[in-house]
């Protein structure tokens, strides 16, 4: 009997989570949801609206609620949508990332993104990549990847991105950035980016998408015959 594949792929900044996630599921036939795009298109909303991260002065929490309940953000097809308008370049930059970071440690943001992912996570085969999808979001997926690299690697990649695109970074201080951000992600009440007990954990400092790719689909398929 075959049964829904649901691949859980979590792991700090840049060990690579959404090039392997994406490529896994073109293999495999599923859907992709990128769960750190919604947090990018929500920080990108708040700071469009004004809001600053980290400084929550008065009325912080009030202005920022009230734009959580009339904000709509999709994430289908590898197209972010935010209240129906794509913004998946616009959230890709050193300013959102680290926005990010910071506006995902609110409870009420994480509640309002944590239910939305839920929901598409139901009874479909997919893989989702994240921070806290194999020990929050989708408890019971059926493999659990935790993604690491070295944080030298990981600021190496992510500057090479930056470059590419554009943007005018220095290396030592994405990697300072980075650092920044694995700290807030670890250290946060709700939903920390920790490993799941069940999770599979890759380093892939040492190794190429593809590889890590072959070594995801491989275990999958040993497991699944997967529904479509
Ligand atoms: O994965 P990405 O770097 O695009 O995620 C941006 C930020 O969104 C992360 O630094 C993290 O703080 C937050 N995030 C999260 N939970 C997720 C996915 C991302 O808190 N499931």
């Amino acid at each position: 009997m075959s049964k829904n594949l649901r691949i859980a792929i979590d792991g700090p900044g840049g060990a690579g989570k959404s090039t392997v996630a994406k490529e896994v599921a073109r293999k495999l036939g599923i859907d992709y949801i990128d769960t750190g795009a919604m947090y990018r298109a929500i920080a990108y909303k708040f700071i469009s609206c004004g809001l600053k991260p980290g400084i929550e002065d008065d009325g912080f929490t009030e202005s920022l609620n009230k734009i959580l309940v009339s904000t709509d953000v999709d994430y289908s097809r590898g197209i972010t949508r935010l209240d129906g308008i794509d913004v998946s370049d616009k959230i890709r930059t050193a300013e959102i990332s680290s926005a990010a970071s910071s506006f995902s440690a609110i409870p009420s943001v994480r509640k309002k993104l944590v239910s939305l992912q839920q929901k598409m996570a139901q009874e479909k085969s997919l893989v989702m990549d994240g921070r806290d999808i194999g020990s929050n979001v989708i408890k019971d997926a059926e493999l659990k990847i935790f993604l690491t690299a070295s944080p030298e690697e990981r600021a190496r990649r992510r500057y090479e991105e930056l470059c590419q695109k554009g943007e005018k970074v220095e290396y030592e201080v994405v990697l300072c950035e980075m650092k920044t951000r694995d700290q807030n992600d670890m250290s946060r009440e709700l939903n920390p980016l920790v490993k799941a007990d069940d999770a599979w954990e890759i380093d892939s400092s040492e190794l190429t998408a593809s590889e890590v790719v072959k070594l995801i689909c491989d275990r999958a398929n040993q497991l699944f015959c997967v529904e479509k």
